[in-house]
C-alpha cells in the first residue's frame, strides 16, 4: 500500500478516535426530538459504501485497477495537507460542539446552541471538514471509483442535510438561530 492510501485509512481512524469520547458521552443525554428521513438513511448507507467498501477493495485487491489514474506526486501531497487541515477542523468542531453532536438530526433535552469557538464563524465546521476530506480523496485514492464516489454522494448528502438541519435549529431556537445565521458562514468562515 502506498503512503497516500495509508493516509486515507489513518484519517479514518483519526476521525473515529476524535469522535469516540463524544459519542460515548452523548448517549447519556436524553433525546427530545429526532428527525431522520428514509432519504437520509439511504445517503448515509451510500456514504459507507463510498467511504469504506470501494476504498477497501481498491486498497487490498486489484479489481478496480481498470479505473486507476496517475497524478503527479505533488498532487498526493496536497491531498495529505488537506487531510491534516480537515482533521484539525473536525477535531475543533467536536471540541466545541461537545455532546450536542449527533450522527443524525437530533435535539437533546438539554440542547445548547453553540455559537462560540469555531462555531462563531462557521455554522457547519464538521461538514466543512467532510468537504475538505472528499476533495482530498481523489488526490489520495487515484481511482475513478474509490476516489470520487465519496465526493459525489456527499454533494447529495450535504444539500439534503444542511437544509433539514437549519430548519430543525430554527424550529428549536427560533430568532436566536436566525441571528446566528446572519453572523456566520455555512462552510466558509465569516468574520465580522
Ligand atoms: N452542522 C454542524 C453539526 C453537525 S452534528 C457541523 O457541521 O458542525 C449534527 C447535530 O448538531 C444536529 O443534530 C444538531 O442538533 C446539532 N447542531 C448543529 N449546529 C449546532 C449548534 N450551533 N449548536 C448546537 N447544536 C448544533
Amino acid at each position: 500500500m502506498n503512503l497516500f492510501k495509508i493516509t486515507y485509512w489513518l484519517a479514518l481512524i483519526a476521525q473515529i478516535i476524535i469522535r469516540a469520547p463524544i459519542d460515548k458521552a452523548r448517549k447519556k443525554e436524553k433525546i427530545a426530538e429526532q428527525r431522520v428521513t428514509s432519504q437520509e438513511k439511504l445517503l448515509v448507507s451510500l456514504l459507507a459504501v463510498g467511504g469504506l467498501l470501494f476504498p477497501l477493495i481498491y486498497s487490498v485487491t486489484t479489481w478496480l485497477n481498470f479505473a486507476n489514474y496517475t497524478l503527479p506526486t505533488w498532487a498526493g501531497w496536497v491531498g495529505v495537507l488537506l487531510i491534516i487541515l480537515a482533521l484539525i477542523v473536525f477535531w475543533r468542531a467536536h471540541a466545541d460542539l461537545k455532546t450536542n453532536w449527533s450522527p443524525s438530526l437530533e435535539i437533546r433535552e438539554k440542547h445548547e446552541l453553540i455559537t462560540d469557538g469555531i462555531y462563531s464563524t462557521i455554522r457547519h465546521p464538521m461538514y466543512a471538514s467532510q468537504w475538505i476530506l472528499v476533495i482530498a480523496h481523489p488526490l489520495l485514492l487515484q481511482n475513478w471509483l474509490a476516489g470520487w464516489l465519496n465526493l459525489v454522494i456527499f454533494i447529495f448528502f450535504y444539500s439534503l442535510r444542511v437544509r433539514a438541519e437549519e430548519k430543525m435549529m430554527i424550529d428549536t431556537f427560533g430568532g436566536q438561530y436566525r441571528a446566528y445565521m446572519q453572523k456566520t458562514g455555512a462552510i466558509f468562515p465569516k468574520f465580522n
